[in-house]
């Protein structure tokens, strides 16, 4: 039987949608809260949070002998204030994995605990050509040699303390989302473009009048970029994991951004063999444009389930992203292979 066809506009403005809302791990609960929404206009899936602060949505199946899961992660790389400067400015910490080139002039917004935001921007700390010379090129980027220019009037410590800044606030990098010719640009395609390849999963079953094969638990996880993301909130009785999260685009991977992967071995090592082979069976009968590739560096939220005891069959499969953890982009045709690749795996 053919897959029903999955409604690419939803998908994308879904997506469009979740990238414009901020989630840096340890502050997701309004992208919980954005996919607690979207999921709330399909009854039959019944939502609810773990104490962790995930969301988890159980969706009863034909079958439920061999209850299954399906995970992707809201939450996205940021920063903190770790320090109020001297001359005003804000020293941070990161969080998640990546370098600071990779946000350097990007403009931020902070989050003060009394909830009020402050604009500004992250730069070196000798950033003008015009008064360091060669040392804006050869300053090395390190958490002491970035810093966040305020747009407030600020010079000292005190006036930015009397904005509401505070050590242990938020910071935010802007998205920048566009869309252009079937590309999608922007920071934390990692993993929203998954939580929204879910999202259209969901609807295209919904819309076919359709319900997956087994009782399915779908798993918005709020903490993957710090490695412990979907380690806890699946129920007891779980089968199967797949995780769905983008696949590494660059030079010498077979990922690209036209294709979903299956990645078969990452850092935490191989994925499970017999899980694999029914996806890519999968794959191949549905006509889903697919690669299977090998993630240097790489770990992924199903291998949090397995070190933390999780006794199932976990898989990995995605959209190729490129330039992951930079300034990320994919396209279209990687979202509906993904997305088409769920929906054949949730009816099979
Ligand atoms: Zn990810």
């Amino acid at each position: 039987m053919p897959l029903p066809p999955n409604d690419l506009m939803y998908l994308e403005k879904m997506l469009v949608k979740l990238l414009n809302t901020p989630s840096p791990t340890g502050f997701t609960f309004r992208a919980i809260e954005a996919v607690e929404q979207m999921l709330a206009e399909f009854p039959e899936l019944e939502c609810s949070r773990t104490r962790k602060g995930a969301l988890v949505a159980n969706w009863p199946g034909r079958a439920s002998n061999a209850p299954r899961a399906l995970t992707a992660h809201v939450d996205t790389l940021g920063a903190m204030v770790k320090e109020i400067k001297s001359n005003g400015r804000l020293k941070l910490t990161r969080i998640g994995g990546f370098a600071w080139n990779t946000v350097e002039g990007e403009g931020c917004t902070v989050y003060t605990s009394q909830g009020e935001t402050v604009r500004g921007a992250i730069l070196l700390v000798k950033a003008s050509g015009h008064v360091h010379g060669s040392q804006v090129n050869e300053l090395k980027r390190e958490d002491d040699n970035m810093e966040v220019r305020l747009d407030a009037r600020s010079s000292s410590a005190d006036e930015t303390r009397a904005l509401g800044i505070e050590v242990g606030d938020f910071v935010v990098f802007d998205p920048r989302v566009e869309v252009t010719n079937g590309f999608i640009r922007s920071r934390h395609l990692d993993d929203k473009a998954c939580v929204a390849c879910l999202l259209a999963a969901v609807k295209t079953l919904h819309d076919a009048g359709l319900q997956p094969a087994q009782t399915t638990t779908l798993l918005i996880s709020n903490y993957e970029e710090v490695g412990h993301g979907a380690a806890a909130g699946f129920p007891p009785d779980l089968v199967e994991l797949v995780t769905v999260d983008m696949a590494a685009v660059g030079e010498g991977q077979a990922s690209d951004e036209f294709h979903a992967s299956l990645c078969v071995k990452d850092s935490g090592g191989p994925y499970h063999y017999e899980l694999n082979q029914r996806l890519r069976a999968l794959a191949e009968a549905n006509k889903i444009p697919y690669k299977v590739d090998v993630y240097p560096y790489y770990g992924s939220d199903g291998e949090a389930l397995w070190r933390a005891g999780g006794n199932v069959a976990v898989a990995l499969i995605g959209p190729g992203v490129d330039a992951s953890h930079n300034y990320e982009r994919t396209h279209m045709d990687a979202l509906a292979a993904t997305t088409n690749w769920i929906i054949a795996y949730l009816s099979s």
